[in-house]
């Protein structure tokens, strides 16, 4: 689905989170994947992976700016390529279990890879209670220093990435049935029938050509 842009203002457009979770809606940052007139890259820079993490709640606003300031040209880069190629991985993957295909061993190394490398940034500490009571200490996973790598916002979709793909949530996997878009999302639908990205873009786009057709004819 492909966002309007914001006119009046040179800020990037907001992304569509319509996926119903960071790493559907990271999947959907190539927009119009399978479109004829080609893909759309919507995470063009570091920056946007930032911005991605950030509206996806995956990462604070602070960390992000931290980010944002601190991060070498070239680690920013080689970050978004590994970014990019996780984002790869994960939709030869999804798209292939919405079409039965057996993954390629080449796409499971890939999140493997950076399934690790989320769990190993991951520390173990030790958190007391605010109020100091004994008995509400406890240890706690947290990013600590990783939290300052370029690649922090990649291991931050992988960690998402892998609770998704182990959970039964995968049963609610979709893909829009706009053939342009196609875009992934999680129908949480109480009768499973949602067929659309988000009703207001695909949904009315496929209820205007119905409407065309009827009259066509
Ligand atoms: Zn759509």
């Amino acid at each position: 689905m492909v966002m309007a842009s914001n006119p009046g203002t040179n800020a990037a457009p907001p992304f569509d989170l319509s996926g119903g979770h960071p790493a559907l809606d990271f999947v959907n940052s190539l927009d119009n994947r399978y479109g004829k007139d080609g893909p759309a890259e919507l995470l063009g820079s570091y920056g946007d992976l930032l911005r991605f993490a950030e509206q996806s709640q995956l990462l604070d606003a602070q960390r992000a700016r931290l980010l944002a300031r601190s991060v070498s040209p070239v680690a920013a880069a080689r970050a978004l390529r590994t970014a990019r190629e996780l984002r790869e991985a994960l939709a030869a993957l999804l798209y292939g279990q919405l079409e039965g295909r057996v993954p390629a061993r080449a796409d499971i190394l890939v999140l493997e890879r950076r399934f690790h490398d989320a769990g190993r940034h991951r520390e173990l500490r030790w958190e007391s209670s605010e109020a100091g009571l004994p008995g509400h200490a406890k240890l706690q996973w947290q990013w600590g220093r990783s939290a300052k790598a370029a690649d922090f916002p990649v291991w931050l979709v992988a960690h998402a990435a892998s609770q998704l793909l182990s959970s039964n949530t995968m049963e609610q996997l979709r893909a829009c049935g706009a053939e342009t878009c196609r875009w992934l999302f999680l129908d949480t639908s109480k009768n499973h029938t949602r067929r659309w990205c988000n009703m207001k873009v695909c949904g009315n786009r496929a209820k205007a050509r119905r409407f065309q057709q009827r009259h066509a004819e």
